[in-house]
């Protein structure tokens, strides 16, 4: 089994299944690996790299390449690393997102707490001080391994062991816990010159994911995190998160019940800031934006009431909780998903003249909730563009002649497309998925007299918890339509692996 399996396996793991362990072959390998690699080792801690090079293998990843370095770091404590720690050591999954550390429940259980933190100083300019407080008994969290950004994760200190190398820190708290400080370099300015996270003097916008990277944790087994946000802002200061707030406003509660590390993503919106909030489809909308950026929030909440319990009732994974942030230049003039969150630039219209919308698409994915190489890209991208106009449609906002003709353009432009299957879907990829997408729809209306159509594929896909992808539409779609789909078949589909399952569609 490679490292990549391992990491695909318990990141498929539910929270509650909390018998996952290593087989004792696993251990073996672990053992084996470490062993091998310590003769390579060049440092200050020969045990420490030792384990952090069997790891590092495990997980099937490749050496550092040449010129690249190992750094190892040792803080404030020492901790002494056993030379094989396997046996009762479990790999919980790297992460998305928000619950509360308390040391009375992190006695009674296996549990550990984890406290992130975000400072931001008033009059500082781009950089916020970013830790993370471990608290635990008897070393329930063995180490976290993020992967990080070398240019905007910087200058880590903090308690245990820390090491960094190829673009990979790796931290072993102390047995009891420790603090992980670093420095993060908030603003993020893209090629096409935008800003995807900007701090400014009165307020910042970006995403908890980009200030705490993702990581692998390594824990004993059926230990889970306990987690919580920390905000720590200027005078005068709030803040909008994805996360309701727990014990005073500036702390936020982190629980994805999907993971067993919780680690905060979505967008924070903090500073001198004007919120609009509202109940839309059992879905508790905010709308956020700094003062003074000429965000039209209350022409957003209508156009989420037109078009959000539709969005539901296709898309019923919608999590209760939306919130949507807006500002203008020099943020990138886009839009962005987010775990229960999306941003989107306060000069985008909320219908193009095209007919199509960026904040439909972006809603779309935020409710599909999908991130990762298990998907298609252009399944999921196909059905996010194809649903912003479907709903639009549906909800008498855009009328059938508009709808028709946003279609007509995506096609004109998608129909040179020979491959869907690229790695990431944009442009004319996504219009040609769009187009097989409305091209399926109307398919399975007309053949079923209008009882059926896309939306119960996607239901389908929903319910059986199946990835976006190419073999789980060809299942569902089958499924739906009692019967092989011609137009699902690798000879129609652009560039679908001839081998694919879905030549039972012929
Ligand atoms: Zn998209």
């Amino acid at each position: 089994m490679s490292g990549a399996n391992y990491e695909l396996v318990f990141a498929r793991r539910r929270k509650a299944d909390a018998a996952i362990q290593i087989s004792i072959m696993d251990c073996f390998v672990t053992a084996f690996l470490a062993k091998t690699h310590a003769t390579g080792s060049t440092s200050l801690s020969g045990s420490l790299i030792l384990s952090g090079t069997g790891l590092l293998n495990l997980f099937g990843e490749r050496p550092c390449a040449v010129g690249s370095y190992t750094r190892v770091m040792k803080i404030r404590s020492t901790v002494r690393t056993s030379s094989i720690v396997c046996a009762c050591v479990v790999l919980a999954s790297c992460a998305q997102s928000p619950p509360l550390p308390q040391t009375e429940v992190v006695t009674k259980t296996k549990n550990y707490s984890i406290v992130y933190s975000v400072t931001i100083e008033d009059g500082k300019d781009d950089t916020a001080q970013a830790s993370i407080r471990v608290e635990q008994q008897s070393r329930r969290l063995r180490e976290l391994r993020f992967t990080i950004d070398p240019k905007r994760h910087i200058d880590f200190t903090g308690d245990g062991n820390i090491s960094e190398s190829c673009g990979k820190l790796v931290w072993q708290p102390p047995r009891k816990g420790g603090t992980l400080s670093y420095d993060v370099r908030v603003s993020q300015q893209r090629q096409s010159g935008g800003y995807d996270a900007l701090m400014k003097e009165k307020w910042a916008l970006f995403r908890a994911g980009d200030v705490f990277p993702p990581a692998v944790a390594r824990t004993t087994v059926g230990a889970n995190s306990v987690a919580r946000l920390d905000l720590d802002l200027p005078e005068g200061w709030s803040a909008l998160t994805p996360y309701l707030s727990g014990d005073s406003k500036l702390s936020f509660p982190v629980d994805n019940p999907e993971r067993r590390f919780d680690r905060p993503t979505g967008w924070i919106l903090a500073g001198d800031i004007g919120v609009r909030r509202g109940l839309i489809a059992d879905t508790r909308v905010a709308i956020g934006s700094p003062v003074g950026e000429g965000v039209h929030r209350m022409d957003i909440m209508a156009y989420l009431n037109w078009t959000l319990p539709t969005l539901r009732s296709v898309f019923p994974t919608l999590d209760s909780r939306l919130i949507v942030v807006s500002a203008g230049d020099p943020m990138w003039r886009g839009g962005l998903s987010g775990p229960g969150s999306l941003y989107v630039h306060a000069d985008r219209p909320m219908i193009s003249e095209n007919g199509t919308s960026t904040m439909l698409h972006e809603l779309v994915h935020v409710a599909m909730g999908v991130s990762g190489s298990a998907h298609d890209d252009w399944l999921v991208e196909g059905l996010a563009e194809y649903y912003s106009i479907k709903i639009l449609r549906e909800t008498g906002t855009l009328n059938g002649r508009r709808g028709t003709l946003a279609l007509a353009d995506l096609k004109k432009w998608g129909d040179p497309v020979d491959d869907l299957f690229v790695g990431r879907s944009s442009g004319p990829v996504t219009a040609r998925a769009t187009t097989l997408l409305a091209e399926l729809d109307a398919y399975l209306i007309k053949e079923s007299r209008g009882r059926r159509s896309l939306d119960n594929v996607v239901g389908r896909m929903i319910e059986s918890k199946s990835p976006y992808n190419y073999r789980s539409l060809c299942v569902a779609a089958k499924k739906i339509a009692r019967k092989p789909v011609p137009l699902l078949s690798p000879d129609v589909v652009p560039g679908a692996p001839a081998e694919a399952e879905c030549m039972l569609m012929r």
